[in-house]
């Protein structure tokens, strides 16, 4: 049995990395997938085709997760197009990494608008329609960096930390209307974002990580059908490390 047949989901920066690998996770489990991207224009077509593969309905959307009016349209849109809204994963972000002394007010304010005011934008956008409908899992992704902070990323540290705050504070807000919301951690996996990290910094970071390897997407994307699907009903307001270890 597919564990998510039936539900809609939105995915947002899903056309590459971590999102991109929920997206697919999601249509194998028979979800319907609304997914956005922002500049990566062919992947997010291409991820189309590959979504309906799985014989499931795939539609992306290309919109700034920053906008909140963009956010509104978005939601709205999905909800007309697709009938429902029953999984929200709130996955795009950015980094822009610099020591305090050196980051600029742009870099904190661009990291606070992508990263953390996105996902009140479309949670915000959805709480009605989720609320009306008595059911919805939110899922918010947030770092392990979030959790224990980070030199060279206080933006970033504080961006996922944000998360965690809303997320839990939205789970005690629409608990009672069958809504939850979870945020994943997750440690250093394999994308676009940690390729950027030089060999000898990843080298590092595997000796630190108890599993002694690099997290691939399907380890987020596993976590979130579990946390999209009814095996996960009773649990919510929760932050799921996945991480190989590295933070216990
Ligand atoms: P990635 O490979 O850099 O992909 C980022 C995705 O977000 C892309 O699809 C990108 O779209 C999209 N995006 C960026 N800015 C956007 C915007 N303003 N509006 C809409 N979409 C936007 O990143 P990733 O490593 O998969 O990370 C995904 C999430 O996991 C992020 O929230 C990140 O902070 C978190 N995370 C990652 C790691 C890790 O080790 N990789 C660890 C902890 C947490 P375009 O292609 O169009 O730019």
């Amino acid at each position: 049995m597919k564990l998510l047949e039936g539900k809609t989901a939105l995915v947002t920066g899903a056309s590459r990395g971590i999102g991109r690998a929920i997206a697919l996770r999601y249509a194998e489990q028979g979800a319907n997938v609304a997914f956005t991207y922002l500049s990566s224009v062919e992947k997010g077509e291409a991820l189309v085709a590959e979504l309906e593969a799985f014989g499931v309905k795939a539609v992306g959307y290309r919109s700034d997760a920053a906008d909140f009016a963009a956010a509104t349209e978005l939601v709205d849109g999905i909800v007309k197009e697709f009938g429902s809204l029953d999984i929200i994963v709130n996955n795009a972000g950015i980094t822009r990494d610099g020591l305090l002394m050196r980051m600029s007010e742009e870099d904190w304010d661009q990291i606070m608008r992508v990263n953390l005011k996105s996902v009140f934008n479309v949670v915000k956008a959805a709480t009605r329609t989720l609320m009306k409908q008595r059911s919805g899992s939110i899922i918010n992704m947030s770092s392990v960096i979030g959790v224990v902070g980070n030199a060279g990323q206080a933006n970033y540290a504080a961006s996922k930390a944000g998360i965690i705050g809303f997320t839990k504070s939205v789970a005690i807000e629409l608990g009672s209307r069958g809504v939850r919301s979870n945020a994943i951690a997750p440690g250093f996996i394999q994308t676009d974002m940690t390729d950027e990290l030089s060999d000898k910094v990843k080298a590092e970071i595997e000796a630190k990580i108890p599993m002694k390897t690099l997290g691939e997407g399907n380890d987020i994307a596993d976590a979130c059908v579990f946390l999209g699907s009814d095996m996960s009903k009773y649990i919510t307001g929760q932050v799921l490390q996945v991480d190989g270890g590295m933070f216990t």
